[in-house]
């Protein structure tokens, strides 16, 4: 990369954004990144360069798992420093965990990685993806008087708002706006300008260096707990064989009923070394597990604060600690921690 000259490099998963309907079964398919140029000529209005990669075949993103997140991290990672920024097109379906798992994965970030799709396929008239596309893109080269990346992380730009990766959540099977981080503000919002919410920005060091991680610990699973679950339902998941890590999706401030099975189950794991870590079912707000009578006897059953977090981050933010191999006591202690802005404590 000259210096000065800017460029960006635009990775191509799959999702609605690259999309077309077949014209026998109605139902929509990928097709490829060609076509996908074909539809948006603007691509080449911007006055610099615009490299692409594309999976092959594209997948709808109901189909990414921890091998693509580690394709991702390796196309950026050999990419690095031949680019000012990524755009990464994903389906909407999954995209708030691909977003959060980057975030970890990607240590010492200190350039941009957009993540983008739409709900309707850019071929069609109304499309939202040519707006979330071209924004992205935008945002991925934007740079400030030193020449430095305005946001040196992992977000979604999603219906005019550039979120933080991995506070996110899909939220909106329908509307435009299916993105929200209920917990953490907007760090840019587009209208007529692009406006900037600095003070809430990462600021890694200025001479951070890229430390690509690949491994994942997959042994983890979420409980979404439901007025009437049934005890052989609790016990089944954390009887797993393997199991590692449970993220347990509990009601408002962190609380779950007060059934003697319930918080026996919940003991013992704690002891087998199963990390249980609470975060809730409403869509804002924090755990706090002393506030209720409910919720304390989970941190006296060992559970872990999830505070703010979103499940998809817990999630990945698990996988990617485990896949560490640390001692479930530092899993723990760590996720309580915010590593890249992911919870606030
Ligand atoms: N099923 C699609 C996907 O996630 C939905 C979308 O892109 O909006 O790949």
């Amino acid at each position: 990369m000259s210096p000065g000259a800017t460029s960006v490099l635009l990775i191509y998963t799959g999702g609605t954004i690259g999309m077309i309907e077949n014209p026998e079964t109605g139902a929509l398919e990928n097709f490829n990144f060609e076509q996908l140029q074909k539809y948006v000529p603007e691509l080449r209005r911007f006055a610099f360069r615009i490299d692409s990669y594309q999976f092959d075949p594209p997948r709808d993103s109901s189909d990414m798992d921890p091998e693509a997140w580690r394709s991702l991290v390796k196309i950026i990672s050999n990419n690095y420093d031949n680019y000012n920024g990524f755009v990464i097109l994903h389906g909407t379906d999954t995209m708030a965990f691909t977003a959060s798992a980057l975030s970890f994965m990607l240590e010492g970030l200190n350039k941009p990685v957009i993540l983008t799709g739409s709900q309707l396929p850019i071929g069609v008239l109304r499309t939202d993806g040519k707006e979330n596309l071209m924004t992205s893109i935008e945002i991925a080269a934007a740079r400030d008087e030193h020449g430095d990346p305005l946001i040196p992380e992992v977000c979604i730009f999603f219906e005019n708002h550039l979120m933080r990766g991995n506070r996110t959540t899909k939220m909106n099977a329908e509307n435009f706006n299916a993105f929200r981080s209920f917990n953490c503000p907007v760090l840019a919002t587009a209208g007529i300008h692009i406006k900037y919410n600095q003070n809430i920005h990462l600021r890694p060091k200025k001479d951070a260096v890229l430390k690509p991680h690949y491994l994942l610990d997959t042994h983890v699973a979420i409980l979404k707990i439901f007025p009437g679950i049934e005890e052989n339902i609790v016990k089944a998941v954390f009887g797993i064989e393997g199991l590692k890590a449970v993220v347990l999706e509990t009601y408002g401030s962190g609380n779950a009923p007060r059934k003697e099975w319930f918080i026996r189950h919940l003991c013992e794991a704690t002891e087998k070394g199963i990390i249980t870590v609470n975060v809730t079912q409403c869509s804002a707000g924090s755990v706090e597990m002393e506030r209720y009578g409910n919720g304390y006897q989970l941190l006296q059953a060992g559970v872990v604060c999830g505070y703010d977090c979103t499940t998809e981050a817990a999630v990945t933010k698990l996988m990617f600690l485990l896949g560490h191999g640390f001692p479930p006591e530092k899993v723990r202690q760590l996720m309580e921690k915010p590593l890249v802005g992911e919870l606030t404590n």
